[in-house]
């Protein structure tokens, strides 16, 4: 058997609607998701048992120290789901090479959970008579994050429910796009729970989340500028609240001629807009210059999910 290696996309959430917290513990969400061009690989080689390793991709300045390389690593326990379904024995390497930000909020665990998923189905499946079908992995995705299922389908797409439930969305074009890390990731928990007390303190009631009809509207006529002005995340008070520097960085991005700034889902990374390629290059110059970011990282979107390379 040789080794599968399969290469898979960062997202950035153009929009985050996030509903009044559920008694389970979850919120709604309305989430509309978009793969960029930054790719983390996977190769998955058949091993006497499972094993994690961990690197920074060639040329990525990515910091890799918070990864597990154990079960706690989402892309172990989607080869273990994997070989569950499939009865066999789940005796693999997963070597992963990150270029996505860790912790970053651009879901990089969910897109190496996503490619060892489709690494280990191609693997260990039939390839004659497949058992796992593209639904049966979006499926086995939902079950480990709710993330997972974008990554593998990519595009642009709105998720709703816990952001499992996934229709592409009509988009036109090519969006272009700077990513300012920050050292130190956010926990997401942590966040959504920020978000829930800041809620609280302001009290009144949290409307339930819709896809915004100008957000769509722009995509699908590929208006980057509309598009800039429509990007919302409900998560970025509290991502703000909790990394108070992070305003410094959207204000630079803005000043800098950015067409749409926003706090990357959880954070702490920020998005922004740019009108073109160069404009994109321009930007990511002037802010590394600004000193806003630990690094600037540009990138286009939107880009297929999960691939076979
Ligand atoms: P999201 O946007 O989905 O909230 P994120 O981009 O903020 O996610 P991740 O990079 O997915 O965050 O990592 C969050 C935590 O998950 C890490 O701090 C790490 O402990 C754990 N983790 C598990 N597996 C992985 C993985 N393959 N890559 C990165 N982190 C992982």
């Amino acid at each position: 058997m040789k080794p599968v290696s399969v290469r898979v996309p960062a997202k950035v959430n153009l929009q985050l609607g996030v509903g009044p917290l559920r008694d389970d513990g979850y919120h709604d969400l309305v989430n509309v998701f978009h793969a960029v061009s930054l790719f983390d690989e996977v190769t998955a080689e058949p091993a006497d048992a499972l094993r994690i390793a961990v690197e920074a991709a060639p040329g990525s300045r990515v910091a890799i120290d918070g990864v597990p390389t154990d079960d706690g690593n989402l892309a172990a326990r989607a080869a273990r789901l994997v070989a569950e379904r499939l009865g066999v024995r789940p005796g693999v390497a997963l070597r992963i090479r990150k270029a996505i930000p860790v912790a970053g909020g651009m879901a990089g665990g969910s897109a190496d959970a996503a490619a060892a998923l489709l690494a280990c189905a191609r693997l260990w499946d039939d390839p004659a008579a497949p058992v796992l079908a593209q639904s049966d992995l979006l499926e086995l995705g939902a079950a480990l994050g709710s993330d997972v299922p974008f990554a593998l389908l990519g595009g642009t797409a709105v998720g709703t429910g816990r952001g499992e439930r996934l229709a592409p969305a009509a988009a036109r074009g090519t969006f272009h796009w700077v990513f300012a890390t920050a050292d130190g990731g956010l926990s997401t928990p942590a966040v959504y729970a920020e978000c829930d007390r800041l809620r609280a303190e302001r009290g009144g009631d949290v409307p339930w989340p819709e896809a915004s009809a100008e957000l769509m509207a722009a995509l699908a006529a590929g208006d980057a500028k509309a598009l800039g002005a429509a990007l919302t995340n409900d998560l970025q008070p509290a991502a703000l609240a909790l990394r108070p520097s992070l305003r410094a960085a959207l204000d630079a991005g803005r000043a800098l001629g950015a067409i749409g700034a926003l706090v990357s889902g959880s954070g702490p990374t920020c998005a922004f807009l740019a009108e073109t390629a160069e404009h994109a290059a321009d930007l990511a110059g002037a802010l590394d210059r600004a000193g806003v970011a630990a690094q600037t990282l540009a990138a286009y979107g939107p880009v297929p999910g999960a691939t076979v390379i």
